[in-house]
C-alpha cells in the first residue's frame, strides 16, 4: 500500500526541512498555514489517530517535540491541537499534533 503523506515526509522522501527531528518523531512547517507559526508535529511510525498510540512515551515524546519546536521558533505563547477523526476536522490519517503561534488565538475554536 502506498505510505501516507505524513510517512513519507517522515521519511525524508521530500527532503522536508524538520523543525525537530528524533528517533521516533519529526515536526516540520504545516504547508497552509493557520498562524504565523505552523507546524505539524507527528511519529515516524503510521497511526491513524492519536487514538491507536499505546505508547505513553511516545505520547509524551510528541508533546515534548512540540515544546521543542515552539522553543526553537521563538514561540512563547502557542497553542497545541490535535484533530482527533473527521468530525474534529482531522484530514490527513498519520496522528498529530499542530503548534499554533505568533498571533493571538481566539476560543472557542471552530
Ligand atoms: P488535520 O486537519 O489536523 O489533519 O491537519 C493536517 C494538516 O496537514 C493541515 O494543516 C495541512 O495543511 C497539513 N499538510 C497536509 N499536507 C502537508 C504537507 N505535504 N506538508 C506539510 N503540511 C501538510
Ligand atoms: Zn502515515
Amino acid at each position: 500500500m502506498e505510505p501516507c503523506i505524513f510517512c513519507r515526509i517522515a521519511a525524508g522522501e521530500f527532503a522536508t526541512p524538520f523543525v525537530y527531528q528524533d528517533s521516533r518523531v519529526v515536526a516540520f512547517h504545516d504547508i497552509n498555514p493557520q498562524a504565523p507559526v505552523h507546524v505539524v508535529v507527528c511519529p515516524r511510525a503510521h497511526f491513524p489517530t492519536i487514538r491507536e498510540i499505546a505508547d505513553e512515551s511516545l505520547l509524551g515524546g510528541l508533546i515534548q517535540a512540540a515544546r521543542m519546536s515552539a522553543r526553537t521558533l521563538g514561540l512563547a505563547d502557542y497553542r497545541l491541537v490535535i484533530n482527533t477523526g473527521t468530525e474534529a476536522g482531522q484530514a490527513v490519517p498519520h496522528a498529530h499534533l499542530h503548534v499554533l503561534g505568533g498571533r493571538t488565538m481566539n476560543w472557542p475554536p471552530g
